[in-house]
C-alpha cells in the first residue's frame, strides 16, 4: 500500500471562506441598495411625466379655446347673433384666466415669460376689438370692415401661438418618455451585471473550491488519491484539508497497525497448526528410525533405502511446513524486478506439476510482450495459491485457463472496471497503463455467502489438515504490495474467476485525480 505523503499546510495569512461570503453578502446588499435607488428615481421620474402631462392638459385646455374664440368669432361675423359674441368673449376669458394661473409653468416649459406677456396683451386687445365691433356693427360700414379684418389676424395669432405651446409641450412629453425608457433599460443592464458578476465571484471564490473538495474526497474515498490537495487559500479549506489528510494518515497507520496484530495473532494460531502439522512428519520419522535400528542387521538394502528415503520425503515435508511459517513472518522489503508474465506462470505452472491430475488442463494465454516489474518470489507465491485452489476446486477433471491482457485506463475505467465485480479489494484505480490478468477454472465455485470471507486470513472450507486459509489472505497481501488489485466472480457449479489488475508503469507513482 502506498504510504500517505502528509503535506503540513501552512498557516500564513490566508483569505477564508467566511470574509469571501461576506464579500458576497455586501455585493448583495449593493444591489439592493442600487434597486431601492432606481425605484426612488423611477418614481421621481413617474411625478416628474405627470406633471408635465397635467401641464399639457392644460395647454390643450388652452389651444382648444382659442379655437372656440375662433368658432364663435366667425359664427358673430356671419349671422351677427349676439349669443355667438357672448360665448367667444366667455372663451376668452377662460383664455385669460388659463394664462393668469399657469403663467408660472407654462414660463419654464413651453414658452417664455414676454411670449405669455404678448399672448395676454393679444387676448386684452381681441376681447376689445371685438367688443368695439358689436358696437359700430350694422352703423358704420367702413369701421366695421377695418375691425373686422383686425380681429381676424390677431385671432390668427393667438391659434398659433397657443399651437406651438401644445406641440411644443408634447416634443417635451416625448423627451421625458424617451430619457425614462434610456434610464431604465440602462439601470436593468448594470444591475444584471452586478449580479452577473456577484454571482460569478461567489461561485469561482467559494463554490469552486468546495466542488473540488468535494471531488478530491470522493476520490480518496475511492481509492483513486491518498491526501486531498485543494489548490485553495482559504483558511477553512485548508484547515479541513489538513484534519482530512491527518485522519487519512491515522486511519492508514491503524489499519497497518490491525493487519500487523492480526499477522501476529494469526502467527500464533499458524504456531499451533504447525505444531500439530509438525507432529505427523517426525513421528513418521522417528517410526522410520526406529524400524531402521531395528532391521538394520538382517534388512537389506532396498528396504534400508526404502525408509530412509520415508525419513527424507517427511524432512522435506517438515521443511516446507516450517518455510511456509517463515514466509509468512518474515518482513523482507519487496525487490523487483523487470520479467515477462508468461515467464512468472510458465515456472509456477512447472511447480505445480506434481500436483496436476492427468485430467486437469492448464491453458496459459499470455502475450509474450507483456512485461511487468514484480517481486518475483511474492508475486510467483501469489499466483501459486490462487492456481493451487483452483487445482483443488476442480479436482480430477476440468479446466485452468489464464489469460492477460494491456490496458491503458483512464481514472474512470480503472475504477468501473473492478469495482463492478461482486467482490473488488484494494486500490483498484491505476490511471495509465495496466495488465488485467484472469485465472478462470472449472471447478466448484464458491457459494455467495462465502465468497465475501475468502480473503479472511484462516478462512478455510477445507478439511482440518488440508487448508489453512491463508492462501487469497496473502495473495491479496501481495497485489496490494504491487500496487494492484484482485476481484473475484465465482457461482457454485460453475467455476471462478480471479481477475488482477497490476500497473506497468512506475507503480509507486501516487495515481492523479483527473
Ligand atoms: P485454503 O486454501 O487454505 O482453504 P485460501 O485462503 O486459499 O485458504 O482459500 C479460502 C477458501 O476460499 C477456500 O477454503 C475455498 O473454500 C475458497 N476458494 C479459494 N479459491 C477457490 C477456487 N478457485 N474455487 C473454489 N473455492 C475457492
Amino acid at each position: 500500500m502506498q504510504q500517505i505523503a502528509l503535506t503540513c499546510l501552512p498557516m500564513k495569512l490566508q483569505s477564508s471562506l467566511r470574509q469571501k461570503i461576506t464579500l458576497g453578502y455586501l455585493g448583495y446588499y449593493a444591489m439592493a441598495l442600487l434597486v431601492i435607488a432606481l425605484s426612488l428615481f423611477t418614481y421621481a421620474e413617474l411625478r416628474l411625466i405627470e406633471q408635465k402631462v397635467r401641464l399639457g392638459e392644460g395647454i390643450s385646455e388652452l389651444f382648444d379655446a382659442t379655437l372656440e374664440i375662433r368658432r364663435f368669432e366667425k359664427n358673430y361675423f356671419l349671422y351677427r347673433q349676439f349669443a355667438d359674441f357672448q360665448e367667444g368673449n366667455r372663451y376668452a376669458a377662460k383664455v385669460d384666466e388659463l394664462l393668469e394661473n399657469n403663467a408660472a409653468d407654462f414660463s419654464v416649459l413651453v414658452a417664455s415669460a414676454p411670449q405669455i406677456a404678448s399672448l395676454k396683451n393679444k387676448i386684452r386687445i381681441y376681447r376689445n376689438l371685438m367688443a368695439e365691433y358689436v358696437r359700430v356693427s350694422n352703423i358704420d360700414a367702413p369701421q366695421e370692415a377695418l375691425l373686422e379684418a383686425q380681429i381676424r389676424k390677431i385671432g390668427k395669432d393667438v391659434v398659433a401661438i397657443t399651437e406651438g405651446m401644445a406641440a411644443a409641450e408634447r416634443r417635451i412629453i416625448r423627451a421625458s418618455l424617451d430619457r425614462f425608457r434610456t434610464i431604465l433599460l440602462v439601470s436593468i443592464g448594470m444591475l444584471s451585471l452586478l449580479m452577473m458578476a456577484v454571482g460569478w465571484a461567489l461561485s469561482r471564490m467559494v463554490v469552486r473550491p468546495l466542488k473540488h473538495m468535494d471531488r478530491c474526497v470522493e476520490a480518496v474515498s475511492s481509492g483513486r488519491l491518498d491526501k486531498m490537495d485543494v489548490p485553495s487559500d482559504d483558511r477553512e479549506i485548508l484547515s479541513i484539508t489538513h484534519a482530512f489528510n491527518l485522519m487519512i494518515g491515522e486511519l492508514e497507520l491503524r489499519q497497518k497497525r490491525l493487519l500487523r496484530s492480526e499477522k501476529l495473532a494469526s502467527l500464533g494460531t499458524m504456531l499451533a497448526g504447525v505444531a500439530h502439522e509438525m507432529n505427523n512428519p517426525l513421528s513418521n520419522i522417528s517410526l522410520s528410525c526406529q524400524l531402521l535400528l531395528e532391521e538394520i542387521e538382517d534388512s537389506d538394502v532396498a528396504r534400508r533405502r526404502e525408509l530412509m528415503e520415508q525419513i527424507e520425503e517427511q524432512t522435506e515435508r517438515a521443511r516446507k511446513i516450517v518455510r511456509a511459517l517463515l514466509d509468512f513472518a518474515r518482513d523482507k522489503p519487496i525487490k523487483r524486478e523487470r520479467m515477462p508474465l508468461a515467464t512468472l506462470f510458465d515456472e509456477v505452472i512447472l511447480f505445480l506439476k506434481g500436483e496436476t491430475l492427468s485430467g486437469v488442463n492448464i491453458v496459459a494465454d499470455i502475450p509474450a510482450d507483456i512485461e511487468v516489474s514484480v517481486d518475483r518470489q511474492r508475486l510467483q507465491q501469489a499466483l501459486l495459491n490462487l492456481i493451487k485452489n483452483a487445482l483443488e476446486a476442480i479436482g480430477a477433471a476440468g479446466e485452468i485457463r489464464i489469460s492477460a491482457a494491456k490496458r491503458h485506463l483512464t481514472s474512470e475505467s480503472a475504477v468501473s472496471r473492478l469495482d463492478g465485480s461482486p467482490k473488488s479489494l484494494g486500490k483498484c484505480f491505476h490511471g495509465g497503463d495496466a495488465v488485467d490478468i484472469e485465472i478462470r477454472d472449472s471447478g466448484t465455485g464458491i457459494p455467495t455467502e462465502v465468497l465475501p470471507r475468502i480473503f479472511d486470513p484462516f478462512f478455510t472450507t477445507k478439511e482440518v489438515g488440508y487448508g489453512m486459509g491463508l492462501g487469497l489472505f496473502i495473495v491479496y497481501e501481495i497485489v496490494e504490495e504491487h500496487n494492484g488489485c484482485i476481484s473475484v466472480e465465482s457461482e457454485v457449479g460453475r467455476g471462478t474467476v480471479f481477475h488482477i489488475r497490476l500497473p506497468l508503469g512506475n507503480s509507486d507513482e501516487a495515481p492523479q485525480v483527473s
